[in-house]
């Protein structure tokens, strides 16, 4: 049985990030994709932004690799001349009862280490964005776009040339935790038959992570989260947006509430909604979903005209907490947390996902280090 150093199972943006890391500090790693290539799945259908790091609870895995990833991930970004503009977002309180949302989001913000927020009236943020209807808003300056694909693209460059290698149509089935007498390594079952063995797996299967983990034989059950889908439904809008920052409304449960995004080619698209589904690949758009959109649109941008909104894509959040629960944070779980040797397994790895790859692949290094 041939026999590897790292084996990364995932080639989304934060498998890839974390192929990298390890090139780099001169592991031997083979990343395993199921799909035909790299970052399809929920690396393919997000919104691009690289957040700030406002809204997540101080402390909280999410808020420090956030803010540390958005930071590794523009110095990257400038490096490498991946397309990326940090062209900034406004937090808008579109009625006098979001007021105070605002200001408790400024603080959390604040906690977070996000200090360049700026509270806006009315009349400051309308002279930014003419056609925003607002009471207050919040300037974020440090939140950006990038291109996501380019992105990975860079991320997987960097592993083939410290000669790591990809390879697609190549599902891991189940992992197997062999015994000290065994050497203490993990032998890795394809879908096909084929076998391996690894000194490290890390499971960065995204949606699939907790079935993966689930299928690890040596993994004590209790430390395998129960997996939840949230569909993020987008809505394309026809023509040019007048708008040249992101706008955000106040959150609403389970994510951020109906927004406007640019791509770099200036294009602007309405979402993601929350809707919880039962599978993994559910990424139909429904079109009868547009109608709230408009309601929700319009509440900071009234002229938006009927007939604009077109049904676009949807991408699925890998949640580890259901309808109704308080979010979970993003679970990075190594030998320290549950036992086994070389292996880490990463969960619930939703937004801000992309903004933190970087840092997310460096404590992923250390762990194994
Ligand atoms: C609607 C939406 C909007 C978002 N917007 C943003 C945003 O604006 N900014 C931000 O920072 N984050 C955002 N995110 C989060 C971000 O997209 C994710 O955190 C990130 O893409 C996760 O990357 P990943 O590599 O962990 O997972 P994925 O991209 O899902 O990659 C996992 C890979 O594993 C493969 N795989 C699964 N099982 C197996 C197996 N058994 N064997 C082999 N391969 C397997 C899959 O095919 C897939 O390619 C958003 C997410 C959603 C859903």
């Amino acid at each position: 049985m041939d026999q590897i150093d790292v084996v990364v199972v995932g080639a989304g943006v934060v498998g890839l990030a974390v192929a990298r890391a390890l090139s780099l500090a001169g592991r031997e790693v083979l990343v395993l994709e199921q799909a035909d290539g790299f970052g399809s799945a929920t690396s393919a259908r997000n919104s691009e932004v690289i957040h700030a790091g406002i809204y997540y609870p101080p402390g909280s895995l999410k808020a420090q690799l956030c803010v540390q990833g958005k930071q590794m991930l523009y110095a990257y970004c400038a490096e490498r001349g991946i397309a990326h503009r940090r062209c900034g977002k406004l937090i808008v309180a579109t009625s006098a009862a979001q007021m105070s949302e605002l200001r408790a989001i400024a603080q959390r913000a604040v906690a977070n280490g996000v200090t360049d927020l700026v509270l806006l009236t009315r009349e400051q943020a309308q002279a930014l964005e003419p056609h925003l209807s607002c009471q207050a808003a919040l300037l974020s300056p440090s939140t950006g776009i990038v291109d996501s694909h380019a992105l990975m693209l860079s991320l997987l460059g960097d592993v083939e040339n410290v000669s790591g290698l990809l390879a697609v149509h190549s599902r891991v089935d189940r992992l197997v935790v062999q015994s000290e007498n065994a050497n203490g390594t993990i032998k890795i079952e394809m879908a096909d038959g084929t076998q391996l063995l690894a000194r490290c797996v890390v499971n960065a299967a995204g949606l699939h992570a907790p079935e993966l983990a689930a299928r690890t034989e040596g993994l004590a059950a209790h430390h395998v989260p129960k997996a939840y889908f949230a569909k993020g439904n987008y809505f394309a809008l026809s023509g040019r947006a007048p708008f040249s920052r992101l706008i955000y409304p106040v959150p609403e449960p389970g994510g951020l509430g109906v927004h406007l995004t640019l791509d770099m080619g200036g294009q602007a698209r309405f979402g993601p909604d929350v809707q919880w589904v039962a599978s993994a690949d559910d990424y139909l758009v429904d079109p009868t979903r547009g109608e709230a959109f408009y309601a929700e649109a319009r509440q900071y941008w009234p002229a938006l005209p009927d007939g604009a909104l077109q049904p676009g894509y949807a991408g699925i959040r890998p949640k580890i907490s259901g309808p109704g629960e308080p979010a979970a944070d993003f679970v990075i779980q190594g030998p320290r947390e549950h036992g086994v040797p070389g292996l880490v397994n990463l969960f619930g790895i939703e937004s801000p996902g992309l903004t933190s790859c970087l840092a997310i692949a460096q404590l992923v290094a250390e762990s194994l280090g």
